[in-house]
């Protein structure tokens, strides 16, 4: 079976099962094909409209989503060598660094939204960066 999108010539659109293509050109130059609004029997096979999917864009990144990748994967691992990595202790941490004046100790860890609220409120002002997962490309 076979599907088309037909247009009569007043421009009613319908769609149509037939057998297959053959039986399809019989019927219409037999003109066994009406129109199901008007009943006319000039029908056309219309254009179907081709079907866009974004699928493809989303599996394969356009060239601007590699690069900016790229730069992320640069910036993890430019902090991961020059940082040392404190985790969930990062706000004590920040704190210890910033009050004791430690040197200028470069520590990279997490907080929660009101971890980070409260050292900002302190006037620890952080920064944070998109972490890019090292298994993605
Ligand atoms: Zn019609």
């Amino acid at each position: 079976m076979i599907k088309y999108n037909l247009k009569c010539k007043n421009k009613h659109e319908f769609e149509s099962w037939f057998l297959d293509s053959l039986e399809f050109e019989k019927l219409l130059k037999r003109k066994m094909i009406e129109c199901v609004f008007c009943r006319t029997k000039s029908i056309k096979k219309s254009i179907m409209s081709p079907r866009v999917s974004n699928k493809k864009e989303i599996n394969q990144p356009s060239k601007e989503i590699r690069k900016m990748k790229k730069d992320l994967l640069k910036l993890r691992k430019f902090v991961e060598k020059n940082f040392d990595y404190v985790g969930k202790n990062f706000p004590t941490e920040v704190r210890k660094v910033y009050y004791d004046k430690k040197g200028n100790k470069n520590i990279y860890g997490t907080t929660t939204p009101k971890e980070a609220e409260d050292l900002k409120d302190e006037g620890i002002e952080l920064t944070t960066i998109p972490w890019i997962n090292l298994k993605e490309n």
